[in-house]
């Protein structure tokens, strides 16, 4: 087994592998059984799979924590808001995923919570809107926002909310273990859509959350074990298996989609019929806003051959969409906001397929 010391491309490679002895396989199989022979510790499929102890080791090692695999990033979502104690509140993003936020007004119609929604870079706003909350449950940061590209001060809000006994959730899902690692940050649970970065090729649902090691918050652990179990929430294995596939070359993958989306935003900036473009300096996201709005927007993304027309992201392929064609998008995210999903691709080959479309825009 990987010590904890290892730097984290050798984790993403390493963590999660059978041990090192004669004809054990290298990868852990995908164990495809739906029960076990009594008397031992895994007993029924819904409580549990060697193909998840792998994936969830290999995920909690390059997280610093102890990972639970989840169905899908959603199952991950509703999973935490069962915790939340009947009436009270959860202070979250106004930009956050769009699921998420669909996730909150669900539960607030039906009297089992607050939401309470903030702009999550407001830091000082923040912290007086969890002051002035008596019940806050958690403290829900998204960061970077999807796909607003918003980014909050992290350590600073952790550091409010464990003054204030509020418990603290970071979507790790755009930023992956590799750019922000939250436990280290000083926040309590990580989540993830695995279906994004972690898995990373477009062809497997899943999520995951992460808390702190075996002995710091080990009620919150074995809660949201007890919560996947009863809800059901758990995923199958090979998907399991696909994703820890997937997470072994995390690092490739992300080094080269960051360095395309920051040449791609860097160019994009310089285009006329562009008017603003969102990215944080880091990730493989990158927002441009054109300044045609929602017909210039809706004219990309059918014009180009290399380019995807489609929703979700973190994939080897580039995608892009306009998000407003969603009716469940906040309003605030402006109409000609395209939200692309940069791949691994030839970032020239990218580039040349957006400018000869974005030209024609401008003619
Ligand atoms: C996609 C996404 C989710 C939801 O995950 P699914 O795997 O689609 O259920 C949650 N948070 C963020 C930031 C996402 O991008």
């Amino acid at each position: 087994m990987p010590g904890p010391t290892l730097r984290p491309a050798t984790l993403a490679v390493t963590a999660g592998r059978p041990p090192h002895e004669a004809d054990q396989p290298l990868n852990v199989p995908i164990t495809m059984t739906s029960t076990y022979v009594a008397t031992g510790e895994l007993e029924y499929g819904r409580f549990g799979n060697p193909t998840w102890t792998a994936f969830e080791d290999a995920l909690g090692a390059l997280e610093g924590g102890r990972a639970l695999a989840f169905a899908s990033g959603m199952a991950a979502v509703t999973t935490l808001l069962d915790l939340v104690g009947q009436g009270s509140s959860v202070i979250a993003p106004q930009h956050a995923y769009n699921g998420t936020v669909a996730a909150l007004a669900d539960a607030e119609s039906r009297g089992r919570l607050r939401a309470n929604l903030v702009d999550i870079t407001d830091t000082a706003g923040v912290i007086k809107a969890m002051e002035d909350d008596e019940d806050c449950a958690f403290l829900w940061i998204e960061s970077p926002t999807n796909p607003a590209l918003e980014v909050a001060d992290v350590p600073a809000l952790a550091a409010a909310a464990r003054e204030l006994g509020i418990r603290v959730v970071v979507d790790n899902t755009f930023a992956t273990p590799l750019l922000q690692q939250p436990l280290a940050d000083g926040a309590d649970i990580v989540l993830h859509s695995a279906t994004k970065y972690i898995a990373g090729h477009s062809d497997v649902l899943m999520g995951a959350l992460v808390v702190p090691p075996a002995g710091t918050d080990d009620e919150v652990y074995d809660a949201l074990k007890a919560r996947r179990g009863l809800a059901g929430s758990t995923p199958g294995p090979f998907e399991v298996w696909l994703a820890l596939r997937g997470l072994r070359t995390l690092h490739v993958r992300l080094d080269r989609a960051q360095a395309n989306a920051a040449e791609l935003a860097r160019r994009l900036a310089e285009h006329p019929a562009v008017e603003e473009v969102r990215y944080p300096g880091f990730g493989a996201i990158v927002a441009p806003v054109l300044a045609g709005g929602a017909d210039a927007g809706d004219f990309l993304v059918r014009a180009t051959s290399l380019w995807v027309h489609a929703t979700s992201l973190g994939g080897v392929e580039s995608t892009f969409e306009r998000r407003r064609r969603w009716k469940l998008e906040a309003a605030t995210i402006p109409e000609g906001l395209v939200r692309m999903s940069v791949g691994i691709e030839d970032v020239d080959d990218l580039w040349d397929d957006l400018v000869q479309a974005l030209d024609r825009i401008n003619a």
